[in-house]
């Protein structure tokens, strides 16, 4: 992609007046483009990333059975009458719709997925079942002042998983864990991200939160040193919890765990049977008696994620995006103005794209140094500058996103610098 024919242009202010650092650089790399509080529109570049994070979870989510489906946005009243939450859940945006009737837009998908999968779970031998979307939700957040991490209308993807008895639940909500965990190691936000323990409701004792640390985050966890997990904030006065989770705890120990601010990328939940119950969607088991389905669910934001990522990795010059969450790998920028030169670096930029490395190659006619702020604002892992000596050498100058030194290398090896990957 040619730089001069990119949709947006870098902005060196911007008028979001979200002051969150991943709203600022967000709208000023030209991401995203807020319309209103809480509300923004994902721009070629954010469209990207966007993506690459959607396809990592949805990579993981087939990875342990999940079936991909998409449910409506538009809700009828009675199926959040039938679980009692048409009242309680405060966030819920209602509307009307033709001949006054009353409707919601999804927050989340337990009354659309519990009669929708009843309707193919008749017997024992129809469990265990996966599905999950990738989908946006609506909430009508209080408080929306955090960019990307807290949206009136954001991206959810959303598993749901039924099965006969606790113990098949257990072990899915395992391997669920585990595919977490992957998906941010994945997304660059691993060694950062702890397991965190929440209250679980009724159904057991406790729900998971995966918390990315940072002191932008509007959570409070506490750090278990010397483990990677964490606990929430509510639960931390629970002894009972505290003798369960920390290691040869004693009285006293919850002083020494580390109070940190935290991002809540993730939740899962066991939810037992309490949809199922709701909408009477039992199935028959094999000997004959009639159950509920015990269910699961398991979020993730991925908006949440790159608004988290650039909260979390970028500096003070601009974002700076993982390998495999970047929009484009090679950030190509020429520095030359006489027309061989320029022909040598539109050479350079076709046989880039020819063996198929993305490259956003900043073609413009502007200053070297504007060229060079947009570079880091954009944030691509790599920097290749071709200017007029080092073309003379037959060289390129390359620099990482994350590093302070360039190297120079001769032209030949430019092909090893990103790995291959689409279009242009
Ligand atoms: P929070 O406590 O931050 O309000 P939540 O616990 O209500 O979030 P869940 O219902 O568990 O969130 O939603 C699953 C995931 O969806 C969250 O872990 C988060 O990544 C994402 N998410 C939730 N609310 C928002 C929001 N307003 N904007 C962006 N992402 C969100
Ligand atoms: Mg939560």
């Amino acid at each position: 992609m040619r730089l001069s024919q990119l949709s947006t242009k870098t902005q060196k202010q911007t008028s979001d007046s979200d002051v969150s650092r991943n709203a600022q650089f967000l709208t000023r790399a030209g991401y995203i483009g807020r319309l209103m509080a809480g509300v923004y529109s994902f721009l070629p570049l954010g469209m990207r990333v966007l993506n690459n994070i959607e396809n990592i979870i949805r990579d993981e989510m087939n990875g342990i059975g999940g079936q991909e489906i998409l449910m409506p946005a538009l809700q009828p009243k009675d199926i959040w009458e039938k679980t009692g939450r048409w009242d309680k859940v405060d966030i819920l945006f209602k509307l009307k719709g033709a001949g006054n009737r009353d409707l919601a837009l999804g927050p989340t998908h337990e009354e659309v997925v519990t009669p929708l999968m009843a309707g193919f779970i008749q017997s024992y031998r129809d469990l265990p079942k996966a599905v999950y979307q990738i989908q946006t939700k609506f909430r009508n957040e209080a408080r929306a002042k955090s960019g990307l991490l807290r949206g009136r209308e954001f991206r959810m993807k959303d598993l749901y998983s039924f099965h006969n008895g606790q113990d098949d639940l257990d072990a899915f909500y395992e391997e669920a864990t585990a595919a977490y965990h992957r998906i941010f190691q994945r997304c660059g936000l691993g060694d950062i991200t702890l397991l965190t323990y929440a209250s679980g409701g009724i159904f057991s004792k406790y729900s998971h939160e995966f918390q990315t640390v940072t002191p932008y985050g509007e959570d409070v966890i506490y750090r278990v040193p010397e483990t990677d997990i964490a606990i929430n904030k509510e639960i931390i006065d629970d002894r009972e919890v505290l003798a369960e989770l920390i290691p040869g705890y004693k009285p006293g120990d919850e002083k020494k765990l580390e109070e940190v601010k935290a991002i809540e990328v993730g939740n899962i939940f066991k939810l037992g049977t309490r949809f199922a119950a709701s909408f009477n969607a039992g199935f028959t088991d094999a000997d004959g008696s009639q159950k509920f389905p015990v269910m699961g669910c398991y979020g993730i934001g991925p908006s949440r994620v790159m608004g988290a990522i650039a909260e979390c990795l970028s500096d003070d010059n601009g974002l700076v995006w993982p390998e495999q969450i970047a929009p484009y790998h090679i950030h190509l920028v020429s520095l030359v103005n006489d027309a061989a030169d320029l022909e040598k670096c539109e050479n350079i930029y076709q046989q880039l794209c020819d063996t198929g490395v993305s490259v956003l190659y900043d073609d413009r006619d502007a200053r070297a140094g504007e060229k060079l702020a947009d570079a880091d604002l954009i944030g691509l892992p790599h920097r290749i500058i071709l200017g007029k000596k080092t073309l003379a050498d037959n060289c390129f100058e390359w620099k990482k996103r994350t590093e302070s030194d360039s190297h120079i290398l001769p032209l030949e090896q430019i092909g090893d610098i990103a790995p291959a990957r689409s279009t242009k």
